[in-house]
């Protein structure tokens, strides 16, 4: 018998992990942690992260660790860390019990410091800021030694306690690692690693005031967690020659194996955190979890789903190189997902009325819709079909342009499960010349949606009845930016804003009987997209939708030519 089994996904990283199991390198548990800083929400390139992180654990039957890395006081804060505590659930992964804070190391790391600073590999310097960067050399240039680098031991171990009690201003001493400041690798030219800043911690309030630099604590915190495969992004390639000289210095072997993948970047939107942060500020978007944000707050609100978040990042995979990834293929991995689990509703986002003038006032039929045309398990709902309707304003024309098939005067559709009808009049608004009404004739015979006498139509259109319907408000949302890549754009990217990425329709009509739990998972509005009550602004009184994505193409099929 033939079995389909979803083989893992395999990448260069996984070799990396194979390798070092056979090799005996890591023949125990593998470890990883996904270490975000909380100084924002997390977004799609995170997710790409946490994947990457957790799905590597449960694959080798090991551990991922959460681990918030808050190693600098100013930005960050518990709303941060809310975030991405909620978001990393929601994406569906478990850390278990293993929740840590760099914050939590600050004593060992301290201790750390002082034992570089025993060995004399660490020392107290008192260049300012910007003589350090001229110290500091090129790329193409050899740094200079500070002055401050042959200070004795003990004199260091003085000032560097000092430094932690307080005893000086913000930036007047650092103490740096005494490394090479001939290196051609300018990470090795004596970095430093601990600053004052006399800021408090929202973790650890006002017991620290001088604070470990990333560079120092990250390796140091991977090490106290036994994490055996450090996964971090291209940008950190440069330093994987300092995190390997601190733990050579400091702490036994096996040390974490550090490898480098490349980040996702998306286009038409932006992707750091201090940008995200900008758009926030600065109020262009409602807040992180504006549904056009590629936060995965932002995304939930609008709709899109872990699953599909998830294959989004099992599709794209990792590499070496960095690349550009088209939104498009997100899109589509929602659609396809929601595709799936959407069921169908009826819904009219620009009201158009209809009479059937044949269609005696106050009789009112059932008709029967399937919530799934492929899956009859979701079952199926009782529309209401009445003489007076709404359609969408879309679907008709006054004078059909060429390769317009839906309504026009004179032109008969179906309505979406059930009857013919065919246009026999128009109202018009006598000033503006608005067609405000059309007036229609169904035919009996047609409630299956097909004539008995075999005669076929080019289109089938949604509707609701006028007097049942609810009114609900439509947020049709499209890219946060009208450029591919609004970073690499003259002036600000924020000056590359799409006007046109949110247009809220505040009179639609949804067809009744949708009940309010329904509203808060996906629907599929028909021939018009995925939808989603906000989970924000809607009410049962009130509600509002979201729309999470188009339709494919493929509605055309169901409003196109036949059926
Ligand atoms: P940003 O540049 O958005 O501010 P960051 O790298 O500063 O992101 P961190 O909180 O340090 O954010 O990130 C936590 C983890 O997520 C890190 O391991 C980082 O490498 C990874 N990560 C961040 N952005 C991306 C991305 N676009 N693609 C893949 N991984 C990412
Ligand atoms: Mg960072």
């Amino acid at each position: 018998m033939e079995s389909i089994t979803q083989s893992p996904p395999s990448d260069f990283i996984r070799d990396i992990i194979d390798a070092d199991i056979t090799s005996g390198r890591r023949p125990e548990t593998i470890a990883t942690r996904f270490p975000p800083e909380p100084n924002g929400y997390p977004h799609i390139g995170h997710a790409k992260s946490i994947c990457l992180n957790f799905g590597i654990a449960s694959q080798y039957g090991g551990t991922c660790n959460l681990r918030l890395d808050d190693t600098d006081p100013s930005g960050e804060g518990m709303e941060y860390v809310e975030s991405i505590i909620r978001d990393v659930k929601w994406l569906g992964f478990d850390w278990g019990e293993s929740l840590y804070f760099a914050s939590n190391y600050y004593e060992q790391i301290y201790r750390y410091a002082v034992a570089l600073i025993k060995k004399g590999l660490a020392y107290v310097c008192d260049l300012s800021a910007e003589e350090m960067r001229e110290y500091r050399g090129t790329l193409t240039q050899p740094g200079k030694e500070s002055p401050f680098r042959g200070r004795s031991i003990d004199e260091n171990i003085d000032l560097f306690e000092r430094m932690r009690a307080g005893e000086f201003a913000d930036g007047a001493r650092v103490l740096r690692a005494k490394i090479d400041m001939a290196s051609p690798n300018v990470a090795l030219r004596d970095p430093v690693i601990y600053r004052i800043k006399k800021t408090s911690h929202y973790r650890t309030g006002d017991a620290w005031c001088i604070y470990p630099m990333y560079d120092f604590a990250h390796c140091l915190s991977d090490y106290i967690e036994g994490i055996s495969h450090s996964i971090c992004t291209l940008e950190f390639e440069n330093n994987r020659p300092l995190y390997e000289w601190f733990l050579d210095k400091l702490v036994e072997k096996p040390h974490p194996r550090q490898i480098e993948f490349a980040r996702l970047n998306l286009n038409f939107t932006v992707m750091s955190k201090r940008k995200l942060m900008e758009l926030v500020d600065r109020k262009l978007v409602t807040g992180w979890d504006d549904p056009r944000m590629p936060t995965l707050s932002g995304m939930r609100r609008r709709g899109y789903t872990p699953e599909s978040i998830r294959n989004f990042c099992e599709i794209i995979g990792v590499s070496k190189n960095d690349s550009l990834i088209d939104m498009s293929l997100l899109e589509n991995c929602v659609r396809e997902d929601l595709n799936d689990r959407a069921p169908r509703v009826m819904a009219v986002l620009r009201p158009l009325r209809v009479i059937i003038d044949n269609y005696p006032e106050g009789k009112e039929e059932e008709l029967d819709c399937p919530y799934h045309p492929k899956n009859p398990g979701m079952g199926s709902r009782k529309a209401p079909f009445t003489r007076e309707l709404f359609i969408e304003k879309d679907d008709f024309m006054e004078v059909p342009a060429k390769k317009f098939f839906r309504l026009f005067p004179g032109k008969e559709v179906r309505l979406r499960c059930g009857y013919l009808i065919r246009c026999v009049g128009i109202v018009k608004d006598s000033e503006t010349g608005e067609v405000t009404e059309i007036h229609c004739t169904y035919d009996p015979q047609t409630r299956s949606g097909f004539a008995p006498d075999g005669r076929k139509v080019d289109a089938t259109i949604h509707w609701v009845s006028a007097a049942h319907a609810t009114v609900v408000e439509a947020r049709l949302y499209d890219r946060l930016f009208s450029v591919p890549e609004p970073l690499a754009q003259e002036g600000a990217f924020i000056d590359y804003i799409n006007p046109g990425s949110v247009e809220a329709l505040t009179s639609c009509r949804l067809e009744k009987g949708i009940s309010f739990d329904r509203m808060n998972g996906p629907l599929q509005f028909e021939r018009l997209g995925y939808f989603i009550a906000d989970c924000r602004d809607s009410s049962a009184d009130a509600p509002v939708f979201n729309r999470t994505v188009t339709l494919r193409d493929a509605w055309a099929k169901i409003s196109g030519k036949g059926k």
